[in-house]
């Protein structure tokens, strides 16, 4: 792995922000100056491809990237904010169902998060 593999690894593991490439290369700035967008853009396809980093992929929205730990997502349908969400672990059941071992399974629970919830309650009180 180079250096800027091993740091923007680094830093998808170290947020829970779910990072765009484009967050990523300013975070990479602060450390490698001189380094360009294409190359963020070319490491993190290859973290991606080698299994080590993971792409979340947003319809709308550019690419996300992700820690491997196992998790899963909720997206608000409003406000689109994407948050954590530990669901249990759904592998065996979906083997079962199709009668062969999966790669992996990505869960995205779409809904309206609480703060959105709060705003639409203020403004139906409003009106
Ligand atoms: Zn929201
Ligand atoms: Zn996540």
């Amino acid at each position: 792995m180079t250096k800027y593999a091993r740091k923007i690894a680094q830093i998808v593991d170290g947020s829970n922000d779910h990072l765009t490439a484009e967050q990523i290369f300013l975070r990479m700035k602060k450390e490698y100056p001189g380094i360009v967008l294409a190359s963020v853009y070319n490491n993190l396809n290859m973290l991606c491809d080698t299994g080590r980093v993971r792409r979340l992929l947003i319809e709308g929205s550019p690419d996300r990237f992700d820690k491997t730990l196992r998790h899963d997502h909720v997206v608000c349908n409003v406000c689109g904010k994407l948050s954590d969400f530990k669901f249990r672990d759904l592998t065996r059941e979906i083997e079962e169902e199709l009668g062969g071992s999966i790669e992996s399974y990505d869960l995205k629970i779409n809904y309206i998060c609480p703060e959105c919830r709060r705003a639409m309650k203020k403004n139906q009180n409003n009106s």
